[in-house]
């Protein structure tokens, strides 16, 4: 797996118990149900692989994601996970 090169980021690792440099992945989790979307982004720990998911959409209604976009996520399309890791917001 080829990680993207993005800005790095730093999260409480549960399994290390220590904050942690995370990396991107450049692979989407989609959990749809009912009307809610939920789309994260997953990180690794680069110290034990530990994964942490990074919230892209909370409840969203599927009306607010582009058709395009959600099947990029569905697709893990890389080119948008790293957008996604570039945007500090
Ligand atoms: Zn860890």
């Amino acid at each position: 797996m080829k990680y993207c090169n993005t800005l790095r980021v730093y999260h409480r690792c549960g399994s290390c118990g220590k904050k942690r440099q995370f990396a991107n992945t450049g692979r989407f989790r989609v959990n749809a149900n009912g009307k809610k979307v939920d789309v994260w982004l997953i990180y690794q720990c680069v110290k034990c692989k530990h994964t942490w998911n990074l919230a892209i959409y909370e409840r969203t209604k599927p009306g607010k994601i582009s058709m395009e976009e959600y099947r990029m996520f569905l697709e893990n399309d890389e080119e948008l996970a790293c957008r996604y890791g570039n945007d500090k917001a």
